[in-house]
């Protein structure tokens, strides 16, 4: 089970580069970034098309290696890993968000969100129960033997996130999850993510949209690769934080269903 102290914090990134190849010339999409989330913290991530938020959530999540820099999760370095220990790193502590909903559309709804516990290691009876939960909490409980397709778009968001949540992880992070969703589907997430976070989880939550970054407690604005203002949060870590500061805590939240 995951213990983050708050003095280690859920994230540390410090001096992060990232320069791509392209045709013409190199594109330096990260020039040094740092910024520190604390545990229990809800942070949008903000800044126009082609300031490197999804590169720097990619780094995060460990799905693309950085050139300079270093990322620490849960006290844990993210950088200088192998493949697989990369891979480790991803299953335990991250989950991970997309505006394409990326789910396996030949599966059930449940098996969807059951998969990525089993990949982890855990027993599959325990991974359905928690599964059956997430569904449960998400709304879409009902919905456990269909398969993604008889789904609304806010309803395959919220299944994309439950599979998220499956390994309770440490970060919880999404790049435009109401990108590719009506008004009615994205204010679904908004009020799913604000639930979220007020049960203790962590989230870093990439979007150009003002409504969705509203409801995060801090907003993180970059331009050209570096974060340019990284406002405080008028809406801190939820009073419950001091409870709530450790996965294992947001994860009895979801057993008791408080949020
Ligand atoms: P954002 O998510 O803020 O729109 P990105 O992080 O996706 O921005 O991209 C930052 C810059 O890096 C852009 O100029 C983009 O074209 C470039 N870029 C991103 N990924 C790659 C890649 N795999 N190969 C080449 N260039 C890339
Ligand atoms: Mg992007």
């Amino acid at each position: 089970m995951t213990d983050i102290s708050p003095e280690r914090g859920a994230l540390a990134v410090t001096g992060l580069r990232k320069t791509f190849e392209a045709e013409n010339a190199p594109v330096r999409a990260l020039r040094g970034v740092d910024l520190t989330v604390s545990p229990g913290e809800f942070v949008a991530v903000m800044g126009p098309s082609g300031c490197g938020k999804s590169t720097l959530l990619n780094l995060v999540a460990g799905l693309d290696v950085p050139d300079e820099g270093t990322i620490t999760v849960a006290g844990e370095p993210v950088t200088g890993r192998t493949e697989d220990e990369l891979a480790r790193m991803r299953r335990k502590h991250m989950g991970i968000v997309f505006q394409f909903f990326n789910l396996l559309e030949g599966m059930t709804v449940l098996e969807n969100v059951v998969l990525p516990s089993v990949i982890a290691g855990r027993r599959r009876k325990m991974a359905e129960t928690r599964a059956r939960d997430l569904l449960d909490l998400l709304g879409i409980g009902d919905k456990a033997s269909s398969v993604p397709g008889v789904l609304s778009g806010g309803q395959r968001q919220r299944l994309a996130i439950a599979r998220a949540l499956a390994n309770e992880p440490t970060l919880l992070l999404a790049d435009e999850p109401t990108g590719a969703l009506d008004s009615a589907g994205g204010a679904e997430i908004i009020e799913l993510l604000r639930r979220l976070h007020a049960g203790g989880q962590t989230i870093i939550l990439v979007t150009h949209d003002p409504a969705v970054a509203e409801a995060a407690g801090r907003i993180v604005r970059m331009r050209d690769g570096r974060v340019v203002t990284s406002d405080p949060a008028s809406d801190p870590a939820p009073a419950s934080a001091s409870a709530s500061a450790s996965a294992s805590a947001s994860a009895s939240a979801f057993g008791s269903r408080t949020i």
